[in-house]
C-alpha cells in the first residue's frame, strides 16, 4: 500500500489505495461477508430517498449555494441545537460540504501553515493524515492507550476493556508550532466516546495553549453507552472549534456525501473561503433530501441508535463466543477483536486472507497506526449490517475458530492463500 507512485508529489508519499478500499475490493472479488468498510448495507429511510427524487423533479438539479442549500443549513443549525443545544446562524456559521472529508481537509486547508502541527489521536482515521499532509502541516499523533495493556482500564480475557485516552499524553504533544487539535469522538476505530471530563481536561488545554479545535463527530448518533457531547459545548471552545459530521452514518447514506461545518463566522470565512475551491457545492437534491432527514423525530434518532446497539451486542457477543476477546466499542459502527484465538497473530495478513479463504472481509487496527506491534493482532468490524449478514459472518470465523482450536494454530496458518490486493477496482 505503500509503494512509490511516480508523478505524486512528495508529501502525498506512501498513501497507496486506502485500507477500506483495499478490504473492499477484496469481498467484492470473493464475495465475502464484508465487516471492512463502514457503510451499511440497507437504504436511507424511504422518506429521505423520496425527499432526494421530489428535489430533483422539483428542478433542484443546479448547483447550489457555495455555503449549501439555506434550507439544509438551517436544519443543521436547528439540530445542533436540539441535540447539543448549540446555537449557529444557518447564514454565517453553518457550511455544507461534500462529506466529512471535505469539511476537515478544507478546514485543514484553511486554517494551517506550512509546517503547523496538527495533534490527532492514534489510532488515526486514514483522511486526517491524507489532509494534514496536503496542506503542508505536521502530524503529530497522541496514541491511545490499547485495551489490555498498562495504562488502560482493565478488563479480562473475554472482554479486554477500552481503549484510553491519557489526557498528559496530549498535554506533552503541544508544542510552539501546535496550531490546533483535531478531535474524532466517538472514535473510529476504537469506538472511544470521549466522556465529560476528558473533554473538559481537553478544552483546558485548548484554552491555555491558544489552539484551535476540529472536532469529526460523523458518529454522534450512535454512541451505545454513555453519551455524545460535542467539544464546542465546553467552556470556551465555541468559539475555537469548528465541528463536523455528516448524513451517511445517521441515515445510511455514505454515498450521498453529505456533510456539513459549525463553526463562529470568522473561522467559517476561512473555511467557505477553501471549499468554494475544492468542490464548490455539489448533491443539491441530496442537499434538500437531508434537510428532511435532520427533521425527523427524535424516536428516529433513538432507533438507529438501538438497532446499532444491538448489532453491537450481536457481533460483541458472537466473537467472544467463539473465543476472541473483544473490546465493545461505547459507540461508532465498529468493534476491534484480538484474533489470535482464529491461529492468526498478524491481523493485516489475516485481512488480506480472509476474505478469499474464509469469505470474510475485516479491516486491520495496524492500518490506523504507525507502530503496528501494540495492535498487531486486533481487527476492526464493522456492526453496521443486519443481523443476518453478521451471523453468517460469525459462521465462517466460527469454523475457523474451530478448525484453529483442534488443528492448532500452525496448521491453521498453513491453509492460507493470500491473495495480492486489487487495485484495479477500488471503491
Ligand atoms: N470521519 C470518520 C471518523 C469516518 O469514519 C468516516 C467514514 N465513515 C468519515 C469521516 C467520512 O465521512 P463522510 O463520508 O461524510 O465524508
Ligand atoms: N469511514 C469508513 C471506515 O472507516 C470508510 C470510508 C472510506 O472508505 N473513505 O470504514
Amino acid at each position: 500500500m505503500s509503494s512509490r507512485a511516480p508523478h505524486l508529489v512528495s508529501r502525498l508519499q506512501g498513501f497507496g489505495t486506502s485500507v477500506f478500499s483495499e478490504m473492499t475490493s477484496l469481498a467484492i472479488r470473493h464475495d465475502a461477508v464484508n465487516l471492512g468498510q463502514g457503510f451499511p448495507d440497507t437504504d436511507p429511510p424511504p422518506e429521505v430517498i423520496a425527499a432526494a427524487v421530489q428535489a430533483m423533479r422539483d428542478g433542484h438539479n443546479q448547483y447550489a449555494p457555495g455555503p449549501g442549500v439555506p434550507a439544509l443549513r438551517a436544519a443543521v443549525a436547528a439540530h445542533q441545537q436540539r441535540f447539543h443545544g448549540l446555537a449557529y446562524d444557518p447564514d454565517t456559521e453553518v457550511t455544507v460540504t461534500f462529506g466529512a472529508t471535505e469539511a476537515v481537509a478544507a478546514t485543514l486547508l484553511s486554517l494551517c501553515e506550512v509546517g503547523d502541527e496538527v495533534l490527532v489521536l492514534e489510532p488515526t482515521y486514514d483522511a486526517y493524515t491524507a489532509a494534514i499532509a496536503m496542506a503542508g502541516a505536521v502530524e503529530r499523533r497522541v496514541p491511545l492507550t490499547p485495551p489490555g495493556t498498562s495504562g488502560a482500564p482493565r478488563g479480562d480475557a473475554r472482554d479486554p476493556g477500552p481503549w484510553h485516552l491519557d489526557v498528559d499524553r496530549l498535554a506533552a504533544a503541544i508544542g510552539p508550532r501546535t496550531r490546533l487539535l483535531l478531535l474524532n469522538s466517538p472514535h473510529n476505530p476504537s469506538g472511544l466516546v470521549l466522556d465529560a471530563a476528558a473533554l473538559d481536561a481537553i478544552a483546558a488545554l485548548c484554552v491555555e495553549h491558544d489552539l484551535l479545535a476540529v472536532t469529526d463527530e460523523v458518529y454522534e448518533h450512535l454512541v451505545f453507552d454513555g453519551e455524545h457531547l460535542p467539544l464546542a459545548t465546553r467552556a470556551g471552545m465555541r468559539e475555537r472549534t469548528v465541528t463536523i459530521s455528516s448524513a451517511g452514518k445517521t441515515f445510511s447514506c455514505t454515498g450521498w456525501k453529505i456533510g456539513w461545518a459549525c463553526a463562529p463566522a470568522a473561522l467559517t470565512t476561512a473555511v467557505r473561503t477553501t471549499k468554494q475551491f475544492l468542490s464548490f457545492a455539489g448533491g443539491t437534491p441530496f442537499q434538500h433530501a437531508i434537510a428532511v432527514a435532520l427533521a425527523s423525530p427524535d424516536e428516529f434518532y433513538a432507533q438507529v441508535t438501538g438497532i446499532h446497539r444491538r448489532r453491537r451486542d450481536l457481533l460483541v457477543a458472537g466473537l467472544r463466543g467463539i473465543g476472541l476477546p473483544v473490546t465493545g466499542s461505547a459507540g461508532t459502527y465498529f468493534v476491534t477483536a484480538d484474533i489470535r484465538a482464529l491461529g492468526h497473530d498478524d491481523a493485516q495478513a489475516f485481512c488480506r486472507w480472509a476474505p478469499g479463504a474464509i469469505g470474510v472481509a475485516a479491516v486491520p487496527a495496524s492500518a490506523f497506526v504507525r507502530d503496528p506491534a501494540p495492535v498487531r493482532s486486533l481487527v476492526r468490524f464493522a456492526i453496521c449490517k443486519p443481523e443476518s449478514v453478521l451471523e453468517e459472518g460469525l459462521r465462517r470465523l466460527g469454523e475457523l475458530a474451530s478448525s484453529a482450536a483442534s488443528t492448532g494454530p500452525g496448521a491453521a496458518r498453513a491453509e492460507r492463500r493470500v491473495p495480492s490486493p486489487d487495485r484495479e477496482d477500488p471503491r
